[in-house]
């Protein structure tokens, strides 16, 4: 389905209390305000592949086939739990739940962020946060994020999202379960590959101007992290 013809639908009540909830996360977490318009907008940010735009945009909408929905359905509700016990909400799945290695790949996350930013603290993933994720403004203290960070920030967070959730769904679908170590590597794999194709895009621009600031803005993101992309022969 097309995004446009998605944000056509009218909202509905429980949408509508998810966008306050997520206005609200942003400002208890940021310390930045965003509206409604904002959220709607962030999903179309440039720095989220497609397949993010409409994770996101069905995380807004709840969505995903997860938890409570199994509830509904006669013979099935014993989907509703995940195999370490808890109820599988969205939240479970991609913040808490250890057989997703959803903590250590986060850990993994942080680790990054922090090479690269003293500035800006990493702000902790969540449901709402995600939901709102293209729309983010960071700021410490009175210190209001220039937009690279902002990117930076959600670049590493979409990325990781995408892998947690891929790595539930090969649990679930395809009983593959893979252990912390191998968790972590694929995050790795997905960093490094990120970084390679960034250089590629940035090595084939033919316009001098552009591809300076395309380098000067790769170095401010990515240089003190670009050790990742040895990390698969480490
Ligand atoms: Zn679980």
């Amino acid at each position: 389905m097309i995004l446009q013809e998605k944000n056509l639908k009218p909202e509905g009540k429980l949408t509508q209390k998810r966008i306050e909830d997520t206005c609200e996360e942003h400002k208890r977490k940021t310390r930045n305000r965003i509206t409604s318009k904002d959220i709607w907008e962030g999903i179309k940010n440039k720095k989220i592949l497609f397949r993010m735009k409409d994770f996101i945009w069905k995380l807004i909408h709840n969505h995903h086939k997860v938890g409570n929905w199994f509830k509904r359905i006669p013979n099935w509700q014993d989907k509703a739990i995940c195999e370490c016990g808890k109820v599988e909400t969205m939240d479970h799945i991609l913040i808490e739940c250890r057989l997703n290695k959803s903590k250590d790949i986060w850990q993994e996350a942080e680790k990054i962020w922090k090479e690269n930013n003293r500035d800006f603290k990493w702000t902790e993933p969540s449901v709402n946060i995600l939901r709102g994720l293209g729309a983010i403004k960071l700021k410490e203290r009175d210190k209001i994020a220039p937009n690279w960070i902002n990117e930076r920030y959600i670049e590493i967070v979409a990325e990781t999202t995408w892998i947690i959730w891929t790595t539930r769904n090969k649990r679930i679908f395809d009983n593959i379960k893979l252990t912390r170590e191998e968790a972590i590597k694929k995050w790795k794999e997905m960093i490094s590959n990120k970084l390679e194709t960034e250089k590629t895009i940035i090595k084939i621009e033919d316009k001098i101007k552009k591809k300076v600031e395309m380098q000067k803005d790769f170095d401010k993101k990515w240089k003190r992290n670009t050790k990742h992309e040895d990390m698969e022969k480490t």
